[in-house]
């Protein structure tokens, strides 16, 4: 099976294309992407974007909605006709709606009255909404947040924001558009990307960075169907399977198991890590959110790593073999009973309450 790529965003349809649309697609389409997502800007171009659909039906797929830098004296006119075409026919999605403080901040309010009533049609049509945010990516967020009641979907197109808005964004069952802010030097992204080769040493713990970035498109698809017990157990397991899989892996015949081990650092943050940050959040409610996350932040990283220094030089120590050398597989077994200690103790007594006051229905299958 070849790989089948999708764009989400590409407004082929303006005239840059005018002359060479086809063969722009036929270029995409021989590296493996066969559909496209126009994202609508504004009445100047809904002909050109419903003409270019016509043409390529199948492939490319229609849009409609008001993108912020459009929004200005006569938004409201503008938001008449989204909201006639939106009546009309079905969308692929609402889009691209948000806001930009980048180019203008004129018409900030505008710019927000006319998010929240394109969120407001998203929502009533069922179909997802594409974010664009510039400069607002926090304000976009709190809109967003404001909005979900477990309904509202979408993508945060091009986004160029940090690790912590990144799992807002992802904790919110929102997607991630990584657009070409990836190729920039400066991106950070690009080194990942880069140096991803198994035969440097570096790299390797690079695997498991990049693990995390993948199981962490899973948290917001597992947490509504097995719920957080399970997560978490999960993450546990991948933890004691990490610390033997270190037990037994070396740099001869067993290194894939130094790899499988490195790999599943990804598991055992996301599922472990990420997932009781979440839960903490949930749980702690609105108003002592953030002493919570304060105290599971230094729970976690502060005592938990202050006591395992400590205890990892004791402990390797004992093992001392040699002058300069340990017994490693017996040092990586203590890690690894510590974890198994810790699953049996959360089996017995982790109770999830099913019902949280002050915590509404979308995330009662979350606490399940
Ligand atoms: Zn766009
Ligand atoms: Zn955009």
């Amino acid at each position: 099976m070849t790989l089948q790529l999708i764009d989400t965003h590409c407004h082929l349809y303006l005239p840059e294309f005018d002359d060479d649309l086809s063969s722009a697609i036929e270029r995409a389409e021989n590296e493996g992407v066969n559909k496209f997502y126009l994202p609508a800007i504004d009445s100047t171009v809904i002909d050109r974007l419903l003409e270019t659909e016509k043409r390529y039906p199948g492939k490319c797929f229609a849009m409609m909605g008001l993108h912020p830098c459009s929004v200005k004296e006569n938004y409201k006119e503008e938001l008449k006709l989204v909201e006639g075409w939106l009546g009309r026919r079905i969308f692929s999605a609402v889009g691209e709606i948000g806001l930009d403080f980048y180019w203008d901040k004129t018409f900030t309010e505008q710019q927000y009255a006319a998010f929240q009533e394109q969120i407001d049609w998203a929502l009533h049509f069922d179909i997802p909404v594409i974010i664009h945010s510039r400069n607002s990516i926090d304000e976009c967020i709190h809109v967003v947040r404001e909005n979900q009641r477990g309904k509202l979907k979408g993508i945060f197109h091009c986004f160029s924001g940090g690790l912590q808005q990144a799992k807002q964004i992802i904790d919110l069952g929102f997607y991630l558009g990584i657009g070409g802010v990836i190729t920039f030097k400066n991106s950070g992204l690009d080194v990942v990307m880069n140096e991803i080769k198994l035969d440097k040493p570096a790299s390797k713990m690079i695997l498991g960075q990049f693990s995390e970035a993948i199981f962490i498109l899973a948290i917001p698809f597992l947490f509504n169907r097995i719920g957080v017990k399970k997560m978490l157990l999960m993450g546990m397991v991948a933890w004691m399977l990490r610390y033997v899989a270190f037990a037994y892996g070396d740099t001869g015949a067993n290194t894939w198991l130094l790899y499988a081990g490195i790999i599943l650092h990804g598991v055992c943050y996301d599922f472990f890590f990420v997932t009781g940050y979440m839960y903490t959040e949930k749980k702690a409610g609105e108003k002592i959110k953030n002493a919570a996350q304060g105290l599971f932040t230094f729970a976690t990283y502060g005592v938990g790593m202050f006591i395992g220094t400590w205890f990892s030089g004791y402990i390797v120590d004992i093992y001392k073999i040699g002058k300069d050398t340990h017994d490693w597989t017996k040092i990586w077994y203590v890690p690894a009973y510590i974890a198994l200690g810790v699953l049996l103790y959360f089996i017995l007594f982790f109770r999830e309450k099913k019902q949280v006051k002050g915590i509404g229905p979308e995330y009662e299958n979350f606490l399940k």
